[in-house]
């Protein structure tokens, strides 16, 4: 439960580095350090505060822009990664042995290839976090082109709103109607999306929205599982819109 997950105050004091080392700043932790004083920091993947340690954190070259939320074993992320290999992306999951599972598989990818390999996974990684509530902890606001909601347990949140860009996207997918349709009508309620036709999504072209929903609906463990039971998938995007000139 929350209270054994801790977050960082702001998506600053995330080190980022120790995620996705690949794409580290040149300088060193004490270098950092010097520079910043010393702040709270996360371990690795499973978002530990360090308390006696204070390393301070460290930056990386880009920022995280795909968010798969509830990632689950993370089928969608390692599909996605080759494709999309200059996009950091980052799954968020709420269960330790899954997100622990996803986090070796990573490393596996990347201790077997070379860290040039789109095969490396450098620009996948995740974190044990309930996205239900910290997700700005995270992610500064329209840090996000996309965000992955794959079948999931039922949750929608102001928070996507906040940390998705305009012009972004998010895309559900889920084999219960009931859910399907009441994300739709918490999307379409919502202000700050507007739904996404499914011209713009399905068919020929080769364009990176159809090639994400490609992905979504056979890569994910989920979406595997319905295929083989001959299940339904319902498909919905939401695209943030411009913030309104009011606050
Ligand atoms: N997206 C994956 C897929 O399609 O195969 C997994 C789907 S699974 C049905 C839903 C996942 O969301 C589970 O792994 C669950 O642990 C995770 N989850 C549920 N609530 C969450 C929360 N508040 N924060 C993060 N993950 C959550």
């Amino acid at each position: 439960s929350d209270h054994a997950l801790a977050y960082p105050k702001s998506p600053e004091d995330m080190d980022w580095a120790s995620l996705y080392p690949g794409y580290a700043t040149a300088k060193s932790p004490e270098e950092e350090k010097d520079e910043q004083g010393g702040m709270q920091v996360c371990e690795s993947h499973d978002v530990t505060l360090s308390e006696g340690e204070q390393r301070a954190p460290r930056a990386i070259t880009k920022n995280v822009e795909i968010a798969d939320i509830g990632c689950g074993f993370g089928g969608l992320l390692f599909a996605l990664a080759p494709q999309f290999p200059d996009t950091l992306m980052l799954g968020m999951e709420i269960r330790t042995s899954v997100t622990e599972y996803v986090h070796d598989k990573i490393r596996a990818y990347r201790a077997k290839h070379t860290p040039s390999d789109p095969q490396a996974c450098q620009n996948v990684s995740v974190l044990r976090a309930n996205t239900m509530k910290f997700l700005p902890n995270f992610f500064t606001k329209h840090q996000l082109h996309s965000i992955f909601l794959c079948f999931p347990d039922p949750h929608f949140k102001q928070q996507y709103a906040h940390v998705l860009r305009p012009g972004g996207i998010v895309y559900t997918i889920t084999d219960v109607k009931d859910l399907h349709e009441w994300m739709v009508g918490h999307f379409e309620k919502h202000p700050s999306f507007i739904r996404v036709e499914q011209e713009e999504y399905d068919g020929e072209e080769d364009d990176d929205i159809r090639k994400k929903v490609r992905i979504m609906r056979t890569e994910t463990e989920e979406g595997k599982k319905v295929t083989r039971n001959n299940g339904e998938k319902f498909v919905a995007l939401f695209r943030r819109v411009e913030d309104p000139p009011w606050p």
